[in-house]
């Protein structure tokens, strides 16, 4: 197999992208849908990452907010 031919990496025979730029290696791979190659993942997973903390951090907060209730209307007097 020679080099990428986008970023010269030496290049696995049984690899359809390459994996340090992701560049399609065969007319199949460059066939697939972008959405799966693996530059396009990297960025769609970076997309999520702001979204998924926001409610990992609602969620704790709910969470804390039930807690505070539960101890208030229960908590012996
Ligand atoms: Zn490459």
């Amino acid at each position: 197999m020679p080099p990428c031919p986008s970023c010269g990496a030496a290049l696995e025979t049984s690899w359809k992208f390459c994996i340090f730029c992701g560049t399609a290696l065969t007319e199949d791979a460059a066939a697939i849908p972008s959405a799966i190659r693996p530059e396009q993942a990297v960025a769609v997973r970076s997309q999520l990452d702001i979204p998924l903390l926001i409610g990992i951090a609602l969620g704790a907060a709910g969470a804390a907010l039930i807690v505070y209730v539960a101890i208030a209307l229960f908590a012996p007097r």
